[in-house]
């Protein structure tokens, strides 16, 4: 579709591609293999060396995904999902690489990306409704359509702790673990971070280093995942009954299947409603957050007191000393009010080992990194290893660190300085033929990722053949219906209990961002109804229309 502008000698000063996808995730390789469908010419650039996204990069010992396994992979093609066989009820780091690098040759597409291939900036042209993309190594792309695919955690963020560059051992950020293996034998390592990924290292270090030295500033509620391997019957029955597992899926707030979805807490006393999270408990994992009908526990302030004293309560009886299980357990925000973590190898446990300690750095705080360990307010310790388990500039790091430049010489960083503004988490006003997949607003983290993206790429290869099939060149957000979809998203999670935890779903973890709360709460199943209806509607909220430069430039009104 179209032409490829190579100079003679092979280096190309301008390329013309119809999309250029960043990142070759979940989310670049569905969106590639898309496009390529419906004919258009697609460039992804990755800039690790392989496919995988989130999953080349957390390769941090213990990394594992707290979606199921069956449900944590791509429901598109039957053939990927009848014919893969995950181990586990939730499937470890390796095993989700092999699968989306086994995706990827299923499907051909490693011909089409290009690995360890950074994007730096991207800057829009009206007059031809296009993007040039330019690369670390000065390669520039001219595309029509520019699709961000580069996942809502893939920025990770290093707080800027005085004297790190005087540490004389070893130090690594879980998101950018080494190949090598690390043996951590002889070390008395320290651990900054207790976030889902700091208890994943925890639970699977302790025990395995010297010493493991956990400084922690926000305990947090881990709740038991539950894990084990899956036995051919049961995933006999998966395999049967896959069909009616996506379509509750599809239509469950998480986007995942489950039983008790519609089950209310209404009219239980407090020793019935214990009675249920007990048998949660049991079953373990995301069941638990979802005891009770869709969002419940997030929104009602006395149904949650219930639960977080109930989490309290098996933090304290499974770790022996007092002292410790009260620094491990959290008061200090709601349960579910941050990501919630999971517990797969007894985190709490650990805790009564003697090569495990823990140092509350929430009362004396981190002051300076050192040659031999760490300095808080109150003591020294030595280490000769740090792990940062300090998490990610989320939800926009990754996107904001490219310079994307729309109409009228707007950065996205400027226009983005008060928060993300979105129209559906897809497009932003004043950035034309500018996708974000999983982008802010929509409801990416809040859900079972590979659906959400499923969803989202669906929607942006539709509208794309609808513009191809209208002789369109360009569609952009339209400012009204932006500003409603941000106030929406705003007005949800005000109505939950969001605004009770400084957490990275609200940019808190990251000093001087500006605090907003950035995924949408509503729920995939009535977000999906919302973007269907968007589309039916003409693209209702979006200008669709002509490039300026172009002698008709009629733009469409939504429903025109
Ligand atoms: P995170 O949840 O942001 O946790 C970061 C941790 O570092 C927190 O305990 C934080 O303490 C601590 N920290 C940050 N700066 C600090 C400082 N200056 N001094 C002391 N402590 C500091 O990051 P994450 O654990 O990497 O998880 C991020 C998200 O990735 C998760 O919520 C989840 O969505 C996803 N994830 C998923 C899986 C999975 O599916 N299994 C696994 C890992 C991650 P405060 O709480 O006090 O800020």
């Amino acid at each position: 579709m179209s032409d490829a502008d190579v100079d003679a000698a092979g280096g190309s000063e301008e390329t013309d591609v119809d999309a250029v996808v960043i990142g070759a995730g979940f989310s670049g390789l569905y969106m590639l293999h898309k496009l390529r469908e419906q004919g258009l010419d697609v460039r992804v650039y990755e800039k690790g060396d392989e496919v995988g996204g989130t999953w080349y990069w957390n390769t941090y010992p213990g990394a594992r995904c707290d979606s199921e396994s069956h449900i944590y992979c791509f429901s598109f093609d039957e053939g990927l999902h009848r014919e893969w066989e995950w181990s586990e009820r939730y499937p470890e780091q390796p095993e989700i690489l092999d699968y989306l690098q086994w995706v990827a040759d299923r499907l051909d597409l490693h011909r089409d990306i290009a690995f360890e291939r950074e994007v730096t900036s991207a800057t829009y042209d009206d007059e031809t409704a296009t993007w040039t993309v330019e690369l670390a190594d000065g390669e520039r792309v001219r595309t029509r359509y520019f699709v961000t695919a580069v996942g809502c955690l893939s920025e990770p963020f290093l707080p800027d702790f005085d004297g790190l560059g005087d540490f004389e051992g070893e130090w690594y950020h879980t998101a950018r673990w080494p190949d090598e293996e690390i043996d951590f034998g002889d070390d008395h390592v320290g651990v900054i971070g207790t976030g889902s990924t700091g208890i994943q290292f925890i639970s699977e270090v302790g025990g395995r280093a010297d010493h493991l030295t956990v400084f922690q500033r926000t305990p947090n509620y881990a709740v038991p995942a539950r894990n084990r391997p899956l036995e051919d019957d049961e995933y006999e029955e998966i395999r049967e009954n896959y069909d009616d597992i996506w379509a509750r899926a599809r239509d469950s707030r998480l986007g995942m299947p489950f039983d008790h979805e519609h089950e209310t807490d209404y009219g239980l006393s407090e020793e019935e409603i214990r009675e249920v999270l007990e048998e949660r408990w049991q079953q373990g994992g995301f069941r638990f957050l979802h005891s009770f009908e869709p969002g419940s526990i997030l929104s009602n302030p006395e149904l949650n007191d219930v639960v977080s004293a109930f989490i309290r309560e098996k933090i304290r009886e499974r770790v022996d000393d007092p002292e410790t299980a009260e620094t491990l357990v959290p008061t200090d925000h709601p349960y579910g009010a941050k990501r919630p973590p999971m517990d797969y190898d007894d985190y709490y446990g650990t805790y009564n080992r003697d090569d495990v300690s823990l140092v509350d750095v929430d009362e004396n705080p981190i002051e300076r990194v050192t040659a031999d360990g760490i300095r808080t307010t109150a003591a020294h310790y030595d280490l000769d290893m740090l792990v940062f388990a300090t998490g990610f500039d989320a939800m926009t790091g990754a996107i904001l660190a490219m310079d994307i430049e729309g109409k009228n010489g707007q950065t996205l960083d400027e226009k983005w300085e008060a928060g993300p503004r979105t129209y559906l988490g897809l497009m932003t006003h004043g950035f034309p033929n500018l996708f974000t997949i999983t982008g802010p607003q929509s409801p990416s983290v809040l859900t079972n990722m590979p659906l959400s993206i499923e969803q989202h790429v669906e929607w942006i290869a539709d509208c794309i053949a609808y513009m191809d099939e209208h002789g369109y060149d360009r569609i952009e957000a339209t400012e009204d219906a932006e500003d409603q979809w941000v106030q929406n998203t705003n007005m949800l999670a005000e109505n939950m209990l969001f605004s009770e935890a400084d957490s990275w779903y609200r940019g808190a973890n990251v000093p001087g961002k500006t605090q907003v709360f950035t995924p949408f709460p509503g729920g995939l199943d009535n977000y999906r109804e919302i973007c269907a209806r968007v589309a039916r509607d003409d693209y209702d909220g979006f200008e669709l229309g002509r490039a300026s430069g172009t002698a008709d430039e009629a733009v469409s009104e939504p429903g025109d």
